[in-house]
């Protein structure tokens, strides 16, 4: 399948095979057969106990296992994966860990105070730097690089919501710098653009070798991560499973896209779905139209976000929020793959010709407000980390960290994070699936009319993931 050229629609295709991180992570060979070396992949053999249970095998359950083994090596840790550890919305990605959260620094500010707001977006810029280094620590090959990334505005609007941005993040720490027109041009060749924003704090990787390198050294230590074993029922000291019951004094959930059905009362997650698709690595002319040497991350400011990553074998991976969210995995329909062939050639007409050879779609979870939820609640024992929206490798590491240092006591920086909840939780707002895919929908009938009339939407409200 070729990226047609602007405007040119696309000769109907089958669906393509997905995700174009699996072949590299030996992923494939695994949905056909074992899991994990000394994984027990075979599911739970009857009832068990542990000091530590963890419900999920993605970013947020694999980084709180790693982190609790860091503070206390001799603590007993099972992580309970209803299918293979790696295969969840966090592997299925589109290759950035970047200090970006769906909420922003003001509205942090907003709620929690200045202070909260500075520390929350330190933890996230430094947790950039945490995955490389533990990539590096434990020789995960996951093609780990500083890249930085590039926003290009492309309407009145999106320009003026970028300045306002660009200009207030040195006071939450952060490095954006406002570009002009002609400096954009030297990182990327998207067309129209009237301005654009640059951050260092953003690397590209392959996030299915970085968490299936992640699962192997958990499972060198001596964490228990047990695959094909999905959990039906979390409750304090109990965690009960389709194969048997593992009694324990602490219980992390950390089932990303699931929490609905593992937490049902539970209504401040809403699982939601991004498509994307990667081309065949690009030529040597293509290569050079594009730009994005540097393996740069490239988003436009639209409501409707694109995103696009080039690999470590030059491909480029693009990713939009889904149009309809009740098949949130799988491989995609070809009116999908259209939609997001367009906005690719789009911003980067340079890769009009070049090859789609996947598109896929994974499942995320997401708050009403963008902030992720990450606690514990002593006296039942249970924990969470979930809600990590679209930007969720960087912050998923943050709150493993986390919630090591809460279920070992420690009072520190990240157990202060405005984000952390103490309590039983649950006092956020819903977040209702309708009610996001409304909000995204909104975002495209704004981003339309900015296009058209060149004045700020009044178009209220947007999806913050
Ligand atoms: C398409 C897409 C692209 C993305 N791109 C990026 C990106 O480029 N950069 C970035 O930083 N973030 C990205 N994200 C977001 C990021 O991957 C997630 O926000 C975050 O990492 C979620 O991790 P998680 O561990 O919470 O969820 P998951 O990775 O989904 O892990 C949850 C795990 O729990 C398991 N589970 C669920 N229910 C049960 C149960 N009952 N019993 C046992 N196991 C269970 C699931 O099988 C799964 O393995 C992307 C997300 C998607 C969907």
């Amino acid at each position: 399948m070729t990226v047609p050229p602007r405007g040119e629609p696309a000769a109907a295709q089958p669906p393509l095979p997905a995700p174009v991180w699996d072949d590299a992570a030996g992923l494939v060979d695994d949905r056909a057969g074992g899991g994990l070396d000394g994984g027990l992949d075979g599911g739970l053999d009857g009832d068990t106990v542990a000091d530590v249970v963890v419900v999920g095998a993605g970013a947020a359950g694999l980084w709180a296992a790693y982190y609790l083994l860091e503070a206390d090596p001799a603590l007993d840790v099972v992580v309970l994966e209803q299918a293979r550890a790696a295969t969840g919305g966090s592997a299925r990605g589109l290759g950035s860990c970047s200090a970006r959260l769906a909420v922003s620094a003001e509205d942090v500010a907003r709620t929690h105070g200045p202070a909260a707001a500075r520390s929350l977006r330190a933890a996230m810029r430094d947790a950039v730097v945490e995955v490389g280094g533990v990539a590096a620590a434990e020789e995960i090959d996951c093609n780990f690089t500083y890249t930085g990334a590039v926003t290009v505005a492309r309407t009145l609007p999106q320009l003026a919501r970028m300045r306002s941005r660009t200009s207030g993040a040195g006071a939450w720490g952060d490095e954006e710098h406002l570009l002009a027109p002609d400096a954009v041009a030297e990182h990327v060749g998207t067309p129209g653009v009237l301005g654009g924003s640059w951050t260092p704090d953003s690397a590209q990787l392959d996030p299915a070798r970085l968490l299936r390198g992640l699962a192997d050294v958990l499972v060198a230590r001596g964490v228990r991560l047990v695959e094909g074993t999905r959990v039906v029922r979390v409750s304090p000291g109990a965690v009960v499973t389709e194969h048997g019951t593992v009694r324990t004094r602490v219980v992390v959930r950390a089932p990303g896209a699931w929490t609905p059905a593992v937490a049902p009362a539970d209504h401040t997650v809403a699982a939601a779905a991004v498509d994307l698709l990667a081309t065949e690595p690009l030529t040597g002319a293509a290569r050079r139209d594009v730009g994005l040497a540097r393996g740069q991350g490239l988003a436009d400011a639209a409501h409707d976000r694109v995103e696009v990553r080039p690999t470590a074998d030059g491909r480029l991976v693009v990713a939009l929020p889904a149009r309809r969210t009740r098949a949130r995995t799988g491989t995609l329909a070809a009116d999908d793959v259209e939609r997001l062939r367009r906005r690719l050639v789009d911003v980067l007409p340079g890769a009009a010709g070049t090859r789609v050879t996947h598109a896929w779609r994974a499942p995320l979870a997401v708050t009403r407000d963008g902030m992720p939820r990450v606690g514990l609640d002593r006296d039942t024992g249970l924990g969470w980390a979930v809600g990590f929206g679209r930007d969720g490798l960087a912050a998923a590491n943050v709150a493993g960290r986390t919630l090591a240092d809460l279920v070992t006591g420690s009072v520190t920086e990240l157990s202060r994070l405005p984000w952390v909840e103490h309590g039983a939780g649950r006092t956020r707002l819903p977040a209702r699936p309708t009610a996001l895919a409304l909000a995204t929908h909104v975002g495209r009938v704004a981003d339309a009319l900015e296009a058209r009339t060149g004045r700020e939407s009044r178009v209220p409200g947007r999806a913050r993931w």
